[in-house]
């Protein structure tokens, strides 16, 4: 089916509560206790915060810019981003995710953490950003979250997701047959040119995009801006 029923919404925050939390949590740390794959994964996930970091850096525009990271995980990006002088609001709708998030950051002011889906978000932030979130939800839903998200961005949205292309279908396919503690929630690949066609028609231009490909992670980074 191509719409998650809201059952599919909590069996992701259920994940990224659980198992999924475990081992996302020892993916976006530093430490030791991570498999081939995984420190393959984390490689290819610092790439692209890497990515929307130097953005920022060569804008040399962070400085008081009012940033909100939907889906922030355990702050990979919002807190270095805060660390920059941009006003970061970060949330997730896993409060553990959170939990790590608000620890391994420095400043108990910057970010702002909570714990919220992203579909209930409201303000005006000058960048809103969704890193590797779109991957588990399918089409429909991830129209409705593009849309609420460039709602609350004033100038700029940054989005990465899985690109579909035969390959990583095949890939996707593979891996599926593949038994394994990561198979605990699906993987939605999304067209490029759906993404961008959902972009154009709420008003905003890509400006620019990166892509990301390690041995198990892929992932089309997209910085649109509105008209
Ligand atoms: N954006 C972070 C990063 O790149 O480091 C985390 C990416 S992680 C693969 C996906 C995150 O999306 C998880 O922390 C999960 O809890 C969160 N998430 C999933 N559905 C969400 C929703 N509807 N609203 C907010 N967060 C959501």
């Amino acid at each position: 089916s191509t719409k998650a029923s809201p059952k599919d919404k909590e069996i992701v925050r259920d994940y990224f509560n659980s198992t999924g939390f475990d081992r996302w949590r020892r993916i976006y740390g530093e430490g030791s206790d991570v498999n081939r794959v995984q420190r393959d994964i984390r490689t290819g996930h610092q790439q692209t915060v890497d990515y929307v970091l130097n953005w920022f850096k060569n804008d040399k525009n962070a400085v008081n810019q009012t940033v909100c990271d939907a889906g922030c995980g355990t702050g990979s990006l919002s807190i270095p981003l805060a660390a920059m002088g941009a006003k970061v609001y970060a949330s997730d709708i896993s409060e553990k995710m959170v939990g790590e998030g608000k620890s391994r950051a420095n400043d108990p002011e910057n970010p702002v953490f909570e714990v919220k889906d992203l579909a209930a978000l409201s303000g005006q932030y000058d960048t809103v950003i969704c890193l590797d979130v779109l991957i588990h939800y399918p089409d429909l839903d991830s129209e409705v979250m593009i849309a609420h998200l460039a709602s609350l961005a004033k100038s700029r949205l940054i989005l990465s997701f899985a690109p579909k292309n035969p390959y990583y279908v095949l890939m996707k396919k593979v891996g599926d047959m593949v038994p394994g503690p990561s198979k605990a929630t699906r993987a939605y690949l999304h067209k490029e040119s759906d993404v961008r066609r959902v972009l154009q028609k709420l008003g905003f231009t890509i400006k620019r995009k990166e892509f990301t490909a390690t041995s198990f992670y892929f992932s089309r980074l997209i910085e649109a801006v509105r008209n």
